[in-house]
């Protein structure tokens, strides 16, 4: 087979499905710093139809992932009454459902549709090939060659950076050291809890009604805390209704630690008791049933000046991070990867930048618009709606063909 030789720059949910779009037509190879079991956190995602639809079109299993469907948003008060209902019927109005699964198990499928042989994924090219505990540290952007950590080199001629949001990369592809991850004053600490270990937990009450599958109807359940303050718990269930994803969002309230130090970091289960301590008794029972909690201080990233430089291209969080507050990042990670396939089969190595460059074309000024959104729900008053009413904007996407012609053609995509 032809191809190019394409080198991806972390195995994270950009950066696999990356691998999994080029390696259909070129020689993928990804470095990750991290070991094969790199942990991503048990707790959820949730793939909206913009990102769901890309993934199905590459093979996707949402079975072998125990995918839920999500059917709407609910928001409740902090004693878990219904206030409002935004049911959600997605797929007839932009081709595929809301899907809600547990990170790791998103991850495994991913990694399966990078590396599986090709013949059980339907396509006809050599699976991508994974070279763990290497990380990047250095990238000549103009010759697509890159360093790793052991000093050695290799050279490709094209070089997807997806290293994430502390992206040790990006100031060589933007030219600058001014763009780095700031923190948005919003800390979330993010739990999963068994549909067993929540009713040990609860003893004699019952599944709350965000929970129980007959009065969920797979809505993403928001909670607000009973004082009006930023206080919210998201809740949604995953792994085929096994398990709930519970983010518990609230202002950060002392932030001493540096940005790459307080993201994604193991938190203090009695801490977050306390700060959810006024919300209802079956969600404080569900919460200090928690065996594994993590806190995130959500960060943001401003929008950039540019994502490509010679034979490299920023994407994911790397060029991107935004905080779930919309839902998007990965998805905007997953329409990032897609937008690789402009690299078509028979692309010549001098061709590379001009196509990345027309890939950002794209990719950039969309993102920077959902990074604006996203940004307005920091709040945390109005997720909901907002949700709702972008939903025309982040979901009707299809992709960067079609987006490509809305785009020169003068239409926001
Ligand atoms: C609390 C929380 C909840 C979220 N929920 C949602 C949601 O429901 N829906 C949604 O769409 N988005 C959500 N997001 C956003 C989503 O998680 C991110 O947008 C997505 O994970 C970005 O993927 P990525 O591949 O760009 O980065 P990452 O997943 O961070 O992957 C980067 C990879 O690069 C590797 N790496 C880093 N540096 C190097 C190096 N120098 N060399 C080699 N490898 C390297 C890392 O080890 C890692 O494996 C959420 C984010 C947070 C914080």
């Amino acid at each position: 087979m032809g191809g190019l030789r394409v080198i991806i720059v972390g195995s994270g949910l950009a950066g696999l499905t990356a691998a999994r779009i080029l390696r259909e037509n070129h020689h993928v190879t990804v470095y990750e710093r991290g070991g094969a079991t790199i942990a991503t956190g048990g707790q959820g995602i949730i793939i909206a139809p913009n990102g769901a639809k890309i993934l199905e079109s590459i093979g996707y299993d949402r079975e072998r992932a125990g995918a839920v469907p999500i059917y709407g948003i609910r928001i409740y008060d902090a004693n878990g009454n219904v206030k409002e209902d935004f049911a959600m019927d997605l797929k007839p109005r932009f081709g595929a459902d809301c899907l809600a699964q547990k990170r790791s198990d998103f991850r495994d499928e991913l990694m399966r549709l990078a590396t599986a042989p090709s013949a059980t994924l339907g396509i006809q090219s050599e699976p991508a090939k994974m070279v763990f505990n290497a990380a990047v540290t250095g990238l000549d952007p103009e010759e697509g060659v890159v360093t790793l950590s052991d000093g050695s080199t290799a050279t490709a001629d094209v070089v997807v950076v997806a290293d994430g949001v502390h992206s040790r990369l990006r100031n060589v592809v933007v030219g600058s050291d001014d763009y780095a991850a700031r923190k948005t004053g919003l800390t979330c600490y993010r739990i999963a809890v068994s549909v067993e270990d929540a009713e040990k937990a609860l003893g004699d009450l019952p599944l709350p009604h965000w929970w129980e599958p007959s009065t969920c109807q797979n809505r993403s359940s928001l909670l607000y805390g009973p004082d009006g303050s930023a206080r919210m718990v998201t809740a949604y269930p995953l792994r085929n209704q096994t398990y709930f994803n519970l983010s518990c969002i609230l202002r950060t309230q002392e932030s001493t630690k540096s940005t790459t130090e307080s993201w994604n970091v193991d938190g203090d289960r009695s801490k977050m008791m306390e700060e959810f301590g006024d919300f209802g008794e079956q969600l404080r029972r569900i919460l200090s049933a928690a065996t594994e909690v993590k806190v995130w201080e959500l960060q943001d990233l401003e929008a950039l000046p540019t994502w490509t430089r010679g034979r490299a291209m920023l994407i994911g969080d790397a060029a991107h991070a935004m905080t779930p507050m919309q839902g998007q990042g990965a998805n905007m990670s997953i329409e990032d990867a897609e937008s690789l396939r402009l690299l078509g089969p028979g692309t010549r190595r001098e061709e590379v930048q001009k196509i990345l460059e027309l890939a950002e074309s794209v990719r950039r000024p969309r993102t920077a618009q959902v990074l604006a959104e996203t940004r307005k729900s920091h709040s945390t008053v109005g997720v909901a709606e907002r949700a709702t009413r972008n939903l025309e904007f982040n979901c009707g996407y299809n992709g960067i063909h079609e987006a490509l012609k809305a785009h020169q053609g003068g239409l926001d995509v």
